[in-house]
């Protein structure tokens, strides 16, 4: 049955809220072994395993792992030696964490508007917001698209000479031209946070295919500190959480009794704090080993994972079309991942995405809600297309069963 008749005919549709998506009994096997072994979490060689696997899957010639996505962002700051006060031209509509990485070094962050066609800057406000003081300029892939100008905006800053920065966190295995994103620019980073395309709970990896950049990447990493004990323990437990609560074919009874064996390490990815822009007291982590090792299994399976994306997307483009509303811009030569399905509705949709859960049984995604996502303390100005898709971006979960 298609998704479509699937909801039409009133069957609810398991749809696992993020955090447990790509979870399985195989990764809360890896859990429970690796709360039983803390002697081991700090050993480098299977995060080395790791960083080897992600560069040979990934198609990149070096990889180094971070405790997040935002942490790997800031070793490729420090990687380009950019000066404090130097500006970097990046999209006025993204995740606040990634402005903050700009402010903690120093730099300054210079808004460029967005297209609506993949919500990706658009080359010509990023060329527009470009002065001698620019010194980088960041491009993202957002909910598993290709950016639409990402080969233009590379393809212009590498004449200039301007290092690009990739923020690939939301797409992680898609693909242009059959490379992986995070290729064309100087630095690239990922995220497999929970609510990503793989999950290691927090989690991030930074490449390049510099080798000076490299030697830089691998010094800065091999300073930074272990993440906690008690905060890798609390990964653990989340996994294992979220897995029962969320995942687990009998979850409804499984749930409760995980949430009281394993729901007291919450781990939160963006506090107020990070919306404030403070920065954390922990900051600039390596990743642990049993991170490195549930990656090691999540990209095992990250392939399927994303077909099965890419097979719900289809659907719900079919349903877009049906309704009138334009699906996202497959950008020419491109593969997508969807970590999750955008288009623009009418604000009055977005406001009250009640609509979606009594009429298709799924959850209506509402990222972003500000254009420094989810920070809404902070304005952007000069970004109207950025404000639109605040106001009209809605998505819609790709993974279900
Ligand atoms: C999640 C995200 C980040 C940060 O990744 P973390 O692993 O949460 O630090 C950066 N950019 C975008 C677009 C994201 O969605």
């Amino acid at each position: 049955m298609s998704l479509l008749q699937l909801a039409a005919s009133g069957e609810p549709l398991k749809v696992h809220p993020l955090g447990s998506q790509t979870l399985d009994d195989d990764d809360v096997v890896l859990a429970k072994q690796w709360l039983k072994q803390p002697e081991q979490w700090y050993e480098k060689d299977i995060v080395a395993q790791y960083e080897e696997t992600f560069a040979r899957w990934n198609g990149s010639q070096y990889a180094f792992a971070f405790a997040s996505g935002r942490e790997a962002l800031s070793a490729c700051l420090a990687a380009l030696h950019l000066e404090p006060g130097d500006e970097v031209v990046l999209p006025g509509y993204t995740c606040v964490v990634v402005p903050n990485a700009l402010v903690f070094a120093g730099l300054n962050p210079v808004y460029a508007d967005i297209e609506l066609d993949t919500f990706g800057p658009s080359a010509e406000s990023v060329f527009e917001c470009m002065t001698a003081r620019t010194k980088a300029v960041l491009v993202h892939h957002l909910y598993g698209l290709v950016s639409r100008d990402y080969e233009e905006i590379t393809r212009e800053c590498r004449k200039r000479g301007i290092p690009v920065i990739e923020d690939c966190a939301q797409a992680t295995g898609a693909e242009l031209h059959g490379r992986k994103v995070g290729l064309l620019g100087d630095v690239a980073f990922y995220s497999s946070e929970q609510s990503k395309v793989f999950n290691t709970i927090q989690g991030g990896v930074a490449v390049t295919e510099n080798a000076a950049l490299a030697s830089v990447l691998a010094q800065i990493q091999s300073k930074a500190p272990w993440p906690n004990r008690s905060y890798v323990n609390g990964l653990l437990h989340q996994i294992i959480r979220n897995y029962y609560r969320f995942k687990h074919p009998r979850r409804l009874w499984r749930g409760s009794f995980a949430e009281l064996l394993h729901g007291g390490h919450r781990v939160i990815s963006t506090t107020n704090a990070d919306e404030r822009g403070e920065q954390p007291l922990h900051y600039g982590r390596s990743l642990a080993a049993p991170q490195a090792a549930l990656g090691l299994n999540q990209l095992s399976k990250i392939n399927d994972y994303n077909q099965q994306r890419r097979d719900t997307a289809a659907r719900w483009e079919k349903w877009c079309l049906k309704r009138g509303y334009t699906p996202p811009l497959v950008t020419p030569g491109s593969l997508p991942v969807y970590l999750r399905y955008p288009f623009l509705a009418e604000p009055a949709v977005k406001a009250d995405p009640s609509w979606s859960k009594k009429e298709l049984g799924v959850e209506l995604g509402v990222w972003f809600v500000s254009q420094l996502h989810p920070a809404k303390n902070r304005p952007v100005p000069g970004c109207p297309n950025a404000e639109t898709a605040v106001a009209r971006c809605v998505n819609f979960p790709t993974l279900m069963s």
